[in-house]
């Protein structure tokens, strides 16, 4: 089958009107810029005892601190963040907090058939008890819950939606685009300022008690006896109990260093749209949207009516090494900016304030991993892949089940007991994930037909998504 030009090549538009819309953008994440100076949590410098430690200030540490503490508020907890909180994937997000926990209906299904509705029912019910936190603990995080709306923007992909599907009319009226075919609605998924909800879930935790460093590397963890020693830099903390929440970087268990591989995610925000442009667009119910193809697009509307639009190009760097320099790449954003003009073709003449990137923790399964070491002291999660803001603090619930040592209905699921593959070892990792990138952007030129080599990932059940 020969390739054919995907929507957004065939309306790209003129290549000056994309460096004009890029020329004042800063490479600089926008949620963390809008927050400002953020309050700052002093470094560990002197030896603790504690009860539960938990090393990592994004969302899974995050909550998991505060769900420790709202479950027995007599819990000593300390937090331990190499950074500042929610500098990583947690600050630098789009801010959809959807309720799957298993990234989507279909991987869900196709992993874990037997156990799928009871996961979707408690994805569901862990975004009804998010919403019902962000109010408790005044979380501040400019909770919207607008729903998603996920758009065909090419002839296959009108196939591929379910549900109550929306014509190209039907669905313009929602969001004006030209390239949009038809459109799906889906009611559980709420948006946050990404950067706020950290910082909304540091706040809380310290006033919950919880002991929160900044500036403190976790270098290593040991067992003596029945107690774990988590050394920093600087000190060290003795506990019963240890969450890892490290995300993408470097696990501090040797058995976990292949069961993640970082891949890089790019975003671009607009200034904010006027009232005219607003009105050229429609989008008057503000619901997160995403587009069908293998390589999507997602974008939202921002408190103050910028459009954040992301996604689309995932590079996984070279060896697998995280580093700043990934962040800014000027072809990706070009591309996303082109893109976005495609789309909006009503917006001619905007511009991009902010470009930036982030690394996403993917795992063999597309949905996080569950562990504990130790003898049971230590547990961890990761490989959200893309998919974290809601199902973290899910996670985190699990975390703290399985350091209580009773069994709950979360920790005897399967999707919690069983380990995925790991990813191979480099130099066969660049090689496996470059290739089936490559593949997968020929399928969304080959009308979404996917190569041989994608068809037996798919039924190894290894596919490739971000
Ligand atoms: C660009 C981008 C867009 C995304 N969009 C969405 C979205 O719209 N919806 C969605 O659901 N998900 C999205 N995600 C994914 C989501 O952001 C993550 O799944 C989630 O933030 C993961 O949280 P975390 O706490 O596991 O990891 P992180 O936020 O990465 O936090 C881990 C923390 O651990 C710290 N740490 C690591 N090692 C150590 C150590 N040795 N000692 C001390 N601290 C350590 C790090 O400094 C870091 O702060 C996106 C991710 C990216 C990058």
């Amino acid at each position: 089958m020969a390739t054919h030009r995907t929507a957004y090549e065939r309306q790209a538009p003129d290549p000056r009107l994309v460096t004009d819309a890029l020329a004042d953008s800063v490479p600089s994440v926008y949620w963390l810029d809008d927050v400002g100076a953020a309050p700052a949590y002093d470094p560990l410098t002197a030896r603790t005892r504690t009860d539960l430690t938990v090393v990592g200030g994004g969302y899974l540490g995050l909550w998991a601190a505060v769900r420790a503490k709202r479950r027995d508020p007599g819990r000593r907890v300390v937090l331990l963040e190499a950074q500042t909180v929610g500098w990583a994937a947690s600050g630098r997000n789009g801010g959809f907090c959807e309720a799957s926990l298993t990234h989507g209906e279909d991987n869900g299904r196709s992993r874990w058939p037997e156990e799928y509705d009871v996961l979707e029912q408690m994805g569901v019910a862990n975004l009804d008890a998010f919403e019902a936190d962000v109010r408790d603990l005044d979380l501040a995080c400019e909770w919207e819950r607008t729903g998603q709306l996920s758009v065909a923007v090419e002839e296959h992909q009108l196939a591929w939606l379910d549900g109550d599907v929306l014509d190209a009319a039907a669905t313009r009226a929602l969001v004006d685009s030209p390239l949009f075919l038809g459109g799906e609605l889906s009611p559980d998924t709420a948006l946050v300022h990404p950067a706020r909800l950290a910082l909304g879930l540091a706040r809380a935790a310290a006033e919950l008690g919880v002991e929160v460093h900044e500036h403190s590397t976790v270098t290593a963890i040991r067992r003596d006896g029945s107690t774990m020693e988590v050394a920093t830099d600087r000190a060290t903390v003795s506990s019963d109990h240890v969450v890892l929440a490290t995300g993408v970087f470097p696990a501090l268990l040797r058995r976990n260093r292949l069961m993640t591989v970082p891949v890089y995610d790019y975003v671009l925000v607009t200034e904010p749209l006027t009232v005219e442009q607003r009105a050229a667009i429609g989008w008057a119910g503000r619901q997160g949207l995403g587009d069908l193809a293998n390589q999507f697009h997602y974008a939202r509307l921002t408190a103050d009516d910028r459009v954040l639009w992301g996604g689309y190009d995932a590079v996984y760097p070279a060896g697998g090494r995280l580093h700043p320099r990934h962040e800014d790449r000027p072809e990706s954003h070009a591309r996303l900016a082109s893109h976005f003009l495609a789309t909006f073709p009503q917006l001619e003449g905007i511009r991009f304030t902010h470009r930036w990137a982030g690394a996403i923790d993917t795992s063999t399964q597309f949905a996080a991993f569950y562990g504990t070491s130790h003898g049971g002291r230590v547990a961890h999660a990761a490989g959200f892949t893309g998919l974290g803001v809601g199902a973290t603090r899910w996670a985190a619930e699990v975390l703290l089940d399985l350091l209580a040592g009773q069994p709950t209905e979360r920790t005897g699921l399967r999707m919690v007991r069983e380990r995925p593959l790991p990813f191979p070892p480099e130099p066969l990792a660049s090689a496996g994930i470059n290739l089936t990138r490559w593949s997968l952007d020929r399928a969304d030129h080959r009308a979404g037909r996917r190569n041989a080599y994608l068809r037996v990932l798919d039924r190894a059940g290894l596919g490739f998504d971000s």
